[in-house]
């Protein structure tokens, strides 16, 4: 496979070559199979796209706000009738399984449904008579060239939750997707294309770290949304207001599900595995740590135990996968190594789950760790692999300060059938991202989106309307007519 395609750049509504010549292979986790070579665009590249986006920003920003949310339900309506050859593209070059990836696409597909509201969601607010006679008025209007710098986890969802939203709102947009999943990022703009969005309004740019940098230099680009890793995530976000651009920079996790002595295991074990091992861990809102209050302890890991031995891990496309391959070796390499820092710690292995030998692709056996303190590396640091640590506490309130002692606050959840504590747990948590005997506490796109503390850096989240605030600048306007 040695002539394995390089990826080309959308920009200005053309398919064209990077300048730079640097590329990385793209395999197909769940093989190793080399699929394409993505180039490593450099500044160049990403100023030709800034150049395309900001010529056709004037235009678009003039284009009637209803029109530019038709053009959001065309895309829609593409998105739905090409679902599976997305969702497929994503077992392919991710590594999920096929009902995952097609759930992941259904949410991207409802952000963008949320984006074509923007006649409503863009309005502004009047008020007569701030003093006699004179009215004060507020409006919405676009910032600009935007820039979505997305990861590798959800390569159509999160686009999603950016470009449509920054679009509607008279936005030109430039993605710089995953390097490590840039096949689907390339399906998408194709149907943004096909969608009737304008030449230079949706832009994509492969690469790393060097786009990256060369967005956040870039005085063309008025705002920047991100989403990956928390290192990453901070240096965006610095970065970038160093530059005086806005920003919004979603970073990683380390989500802990409480399990109550009153649960009803029978419903939460199932909803646990599947928010721990699912996408073989790689999920920023994956419970990581249950902190099981005690006596739930020895029943709950003798539960957890006998599913993860259970779990199927296999090639994402097959259908009895339960848990796909995690996305690179060296990844599989870190993920055990933290397996091994784990029993080294002192926690104890509960369950070790099997899986295909690593010459097959980068799968990795689950693991669940009893008896994990809140101290332990493992408790503390994302692992973003298939590794579920139980901390056992004896009351609601520690519980909740071992949760809250974590530097990181995407989400958390609760299992219990008491309101009182499910109330004093929404009340005393510290994430952004809450969960009642709800596993994945994802909020839906007509809600926002982020963590809080070290999960995330800005101030507005991504999606709902937040991300219409993030999308437009508010200009305000006071009226005297004489
Ligand atoms: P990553 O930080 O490696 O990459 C994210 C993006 O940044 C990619 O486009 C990549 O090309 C670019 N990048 C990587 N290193 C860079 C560098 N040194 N300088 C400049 N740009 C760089 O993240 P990932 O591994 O693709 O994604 C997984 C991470 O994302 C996890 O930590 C996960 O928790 C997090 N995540 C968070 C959310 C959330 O909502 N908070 C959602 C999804 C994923």
């Amino acid at each position: 496979m040695a002539d394995a395609a390089v990826l080309e750049n959308y920009v200005d509504g053309s398919w064209i070559r990077a300048e730079a010549r640097e590329t990385l292979d793209v395999p197909d986790p769940s093989t190793g199979a080399l699929l394409a070579r993505v180039p490593l665009s450099g500044a160049a590249d990403v100023d030709r796209a800034v150049r395309a986006a900001t010529k056709a920003f004037p235009a678009w920003r003039e284009t009637p706000v209803a029109d530019r949310a038709r053009r959001m339900l065309a895309l829609r309506e593409l998105l739905e009738r090409h679902l599976d050859e997305l969702a497929r593209s994503i077992v392919l070059e991710n590594g999920k399984t096929l009902d995952e990836a097609r759930g992941s696409v259904r949410r991207g597909i409802e952000a963008t449904e949320f984006a074509a509201s923007a006649p409503t969601t863009m309005q502004g607010s009047v008020l007569e008579d701030v003093a006699r006679g004179i009215d004060t008025e507020l409006v919405r209007q676009p910032v600009g060239v935007v820039a979505g710098i997305t990861p590798f986890n959800f390569p159509v969802m999160i686009p999603l939750w950016m470009a449509p939203l920054a679009m509607v709102c008279g936005n030109a947009f430039i993605l710089k997707p995953s390097e490590r999943v840039p096949l689907t990022a390339a399906a998408l703009a194709r149907l943004v294309g096909e969608a009737g969005v304008p030449p230079g309004v949706f832009n994509l740019v492969h690469g790393g770290r060097e786009a990256v940098d060369a967005i956040l230099a870039h005085p063309g680009v008025q705002a920047v949304s991100f989403v990956g890793s928390a290192p990453t995530a901070r240096h965006v976000y610095a970065t970038a207001a160093a530059n005086g651009k806005r920003v919004q920079a979603l970073a990683g996790a380390k989500n802990h599900l409480i399990v109550m002595p009153d649960a009803d295991l029978g419903k939460s074990v199932p909803a646990i595995l599947s928010s721990a091992f699912g996408q073989a861990g790689e999920r920023c809102l994956a419970g990581s740590v249950v902190v099981a209050v005690e006596p739930v302890g020895d029943a709950l890991v003798a539960r957890l135990a006998e599913g993860v031995r259970g779990l199927a891990v296999g090639r994402a496309g097959a259908e009895a996968t339960r848990v796909g391959p995690v996305i690179r070796s060296d990844h599989r390499q870190r993920v055990l190594d933290w397996v091994a820092t784990g029993e080294r710690e002192g926690a104890t292995v509960a369950a070790r789950g099997s899986a295909p030998g690593a010459e097959d692709g980068y799968y990795v056996p689950p693991v669940l760790f009893d008896r994990v303190r809140p101290e332990m590396s493992i408790a503390q640091e994302e692992i973003f692999g298939p590794v579920l640590s139980v901390i056992r506490v004896r009351s609601l309130a520690e519980a909740i300060e071992v949760t809250n002692r974590s530097r990181f606050g995407n989400a958390a959840s609760i299992f219990t059938r008491d309101g009182g504590a499910a109330r004093e747990f929404r009340y005393r948590i510290e994430a952004g991202m809450l969960g009642v005997n709800v596993g994945v506490p994802a909020p839906a796109a007509y809600f926002p989106f982020a963590g809080w503390k070290g999960s995330f850096f800005g101030d507005l989240h991504a999606t709902g309307r937040d991300a219409v605030e993030f999308y437009t600048r508010k200009k305000v306007v006071t009226t005297r007519w004489f």
